[in-house]
């Protein structure tokens, strides 16, 4: 289950492996859920950097969402804490040696249609698939 604490050690790891454990404190939280606009226009990351807060969409626990991705957008949104604001080009650079960094843009390109995909089937319900003991 890719749930907060799985994030908080991939943040651990991240720090470690791109950051030379110099992140120091990040706070990650889940984001309120909103229906997307539509499907394809989803917000899986917003970093608000003066708070050193990433708040992460509840998309990104969906199985359909390989841990590949889920890592590049908690990298991505470190990068606006430690980096810049901006996309801009010191931003872009650094995004880049993210390890799985093309897979990362091919598995969210919107012909591969799997933005679209997790978009559509919405955020995992807490105790939706609770046993029922009898
Ligand atoms: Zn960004």
């Amino acid at each position: 289950m890719r749930d907060l604490t799985w994030f908080e050690d991939s943040l651990a790891a991240l720090d470690r492996v791109y950051f030379h454990d110099t992140l120091g404190d990040v706070r990650l939280e889940w984001a309120r859920y909103r229906k997307p606009a539509s499907p394809e226009r989803v917000t899986f990351g917003l970093c608000y950097a003066d708070e050193r807060l990433v708040r992460l969409s509840r998309l990104l626990a969906r199985t359909e969402v390989p841990d590949f991705y889920a890592l590049f957008i908690l990298y991505h949104e470190l990068l606006h804490i430690v980096v810049s604001r901006e996309h801009d080009a010191a931003f872009d650079l650094a995004e880049r040696r993210f390890v799985h960094y093309t897979e990362a843009k091919v598995w969210e390109s919107p012909e591969n249609g799997n933005v679209w995909r997790v978009g559509s089937a919405g955020p995992l319900r807490r105790g939706a698939r609770r046993s029922v003991v009898k």
